[in-house]
C-alpha cells in the first residue's frame, strides 16, 4: 500500500468515540529496533549494576569493583562498545562535577557525575534533541547509608537498563535529530544530577524537544494490593507547566488550556505511539506530575519549561523499594533483581524506543501555529508555517471536546491552513507535522490570531 493512501486511511478511520480505532500502521524500521530489545539482555544489564554493590552517590568513586564509581565507569564503556557500531556518531561521556556539602544529604565533598551517550542526529540543519533517562544512584533506608549493599535492581536498575539498551539498539541506527542517553546521578540525594542536566540545558540552549525519565518500571506486583499486572505502565505529566505559571495564568484560564502543558502534551504523544508499536501494553495517563508529594528527574527539566514526563510502573513495590536488605515476620525486604519481570521491563523499554524514534524521525513541529480569531463564526481556521527541519509530507490537526482527555480526531492536509466545520468554542485543537514516511512531530497548540 502507498504511503500516502495509508496516511489518509488512518486519518479517515481514526473513529470519533475516543476508543482510538486506527489502523494500526507501523515503520518498518521502527519495528526491527523494537524486535532487538531483549529481556535477557535488560537482565544481564541489572545483574551488572547490582553486581557494584552499592551505588549510592556518595559511596566510593575509587574502588574498581564497588560503589558509584565503577558503576559509573561501566556503564560509560558499554556506550563506547556501543559508539562503534555507530559510525562515528555516538559519543559517550561522564559529566563530572564536585558537589559540595549542604547540610542535608550531602556530607562531604564528593565527585557525582552523569554518564551520557549521544547519537548526534545526520540533518546538520536539524538542532532537536531528544533524551531519554534513568537514575544510576541507588539507596537503601537510610538516605546517607553509603556502605551497606543497595542493589537498586528496579529503582532505578530498571531505568538505567533501559537507557542502556535503547542506546544498544538505537546506535546503529540512524535518526535526523539527536538522540540523548543519559543515566543521572544523585537523584536519591535531591534530584542533584538532573538539576544540573537540566540547567546545562538552558546554558548551552538545547533544542530539547522531550524527555523521557524512566524511574521504577521492572516489577509488577505489590503485596499491599495484591495487583500483580504487566500490561499497564504510568506516564506522570504535568498539565500547566511549572515555568513562569502566574505570567501565563491569564492565557490559561482565558483558553481553557489548564490541561495541555507541554508535558501532558508529550505524554499523550507517547500514550498513540507507543501503544501503536508495543503490544499488550496499555499506556495510563496519571494527571499530575510525579507521584503523591513525591519527585522525579523530569521536575528539574518541567521547571525550566522543558516537555518532561516521568514513565513508572503501574504497582509499585515498597517492601522493595528504598530498604535495608533483611527479612522480618518471613517477609524480604530489598530491591533485587529476584523480584522483576524483564518481559515487563522489555515492554516498557519499547514503549520508550517507539516514542523517541518516531519524534527523531518525524520533522521539526509546525511554527506559529495560530487560530483565526478576528470574526465571530462557528468554524475554524487554523494556520501554520512550514517547520525548521525535515521533509513534511502534510500536517495533521488533532481534535477533541473540552472534557475529553486524549485526541479523538485527526484530520491530514498537505496545505499550511485547514478549515473545519468544528466551533473553536466547542473544542481544542493542535497541529503536527507528518513526514514523508508517516512520523508525526510533537502536536502544537495554537495561538489566536486577530490579523
Ligand atoms: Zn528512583
Amino acid at each position: 500500500m502507498k504511503r500516502t493512501t495509508t496516511l489518509l486511511l488512518l486519518c479517515i478511520l481514526f473513529a470519533f468515540n475516543g476508543s482510538a480505532q486506527q489502523v494500526i500502521q507501523r515503520d518498518p524500521m521502527i519495528s526491527a529496533m523494537l524486535a532487538e530489545v531483549s529481556p535477557d539482555s535488560l537482565r544481564s544489564h541489572i545483574d551488572k549494576l547490582v553486581s557494584f554493590g552499592t551505588r549510592h552517590t556518595m559511596s566510593t568513586v575509587t574502588d574498581p569493583k564497588r560503589g558509584i564509581g565503577a558503576a559509573r565507569k561501566w556503564v560509560l564503556s558499554r556506550f563506547n562498545e556501543f559508539a562503534k557500531q555507530s559510525g562515528g556518531r555516538m559519543t559517550a561521556t561522564i559529566d563530572t562535577w564536585m558537589l559540595q556539602p549542604d547540610g542535608r544529604r550531602v556530607d562531604q565533598p564528593q565527585e557525582i557525575g552523569n554518564v551520557m551517550a549521544t547519537l548526534k542526529g545526520t540533518d546538520p540543519n536539524d538542532d532537536r534533541i531528544f533524551m531519554v533517562s534513568g537514575h544510576i544512584d541507588s539507596r537503601v533506608s537510610n538516605v546517607s547509608n553509603r556502605e551497606s549493599d543497595a542493589p537498586g535492581a528496579n529503582d532505578d536498575g530498571s531505568g538505567t537498563a533501559a537507557v542502556i539498551e535503547l542506546a544498544r539498539v538505537m546506535s546503529k541506527y540512524s535518526f535526523p535529530a539527536t538522540i540523548i542517553f543519559v543515566a543521572v546521578s544523585g537523584e536519591e540525594q535531591g534530584l542533584l544530577g538532573a538539576n544540573h542536566l537540566a540547567e546545562r540545558a538552558v546554558n548551552e540552549k538545547w533544542n530539547l524537544e522531550a524527555l523521557l525519565n524512566n524511574d521504577i518500571m521492572g516489577s509488577n506486583h505489590s503485596p499491599d494490593t495484591r495487583l500483580i499486572d504487566n500490561t499497564k505502565i504510568r506516564i506522570f505529566s504535568e498539565g500547566l507547566s511549572g515555568f513562569e505559571t502566574d505570567k501565563r495564568a491569564a492565557g490559561v484560564r482565558q483558553y481553557g488550556a489548564e490541561n495541555d502543558g507541554k508535558a501532558r502534551t508529550l505524554a499523550r504523544y507517547v500514550k498513540e505511539v507507543g501503544e501503536r508499536y508495543v503490544d499488550n501494553l496499555e499506556v495510563r495517563l496519571i494527571y499530575r506530575n510525579d507521584r503523591y508529594l513525591r519527585g522525579g528527574d523530569h521536575t528539574p527539566f518541567v521547571n525550566r519549561d522543558f516537555a518532561a514526563v516521568r514513565i513508572t510502573e503501574m504497582n509499585e513495590n515498597f517492601n522493595n523499594q528504598h530498604q535495608d536488605l533483611r527479612t522480618e515476620k518471613g517477609v524480604e525486604y530489598g530491591d533485587y533483581a529476584k523480584n522483576m519481570d524483564f518481559e515487563y521491563l522489555r515492554k516498557n523499554t519499547c514503549l520508550n524506543l517507539a516514542s523517541l524514534a518516531n519524534l527523531a524521525k518525524a520533522p521539526a513541529m509546525p511554527q506559529n501555529v495560530t487560530l483565526e480569531a478576528r470574526n465571530l463564526t462557528n468554524t475554524t481556521s487554523l494556520f501554520w508555517q512550514t517547520p525548521k527541519a525535515g521533509k513534511v509530507k502534510g500536517y495533521y490537526v488533532l481534535m477533541r471536546e473540552t472534557h475529553m482527555p486524549f485526541w479523538q480526531k485527526k484530520f491530514f492536509t498537505d496545505k499550511n491552513g485547514l478549515t473545519l466545520p468544528y466551533s473553536k468554542d466547542n473544542y481544542f485543537f493542535a497541529v503536527q507535522a507528518v513526514g514523508e514516511e508517516g512520523h508525526e512531530s510533537l502536536p502544537v497548540l495554537p495561538r489566536p490570531s486577530m490579523r
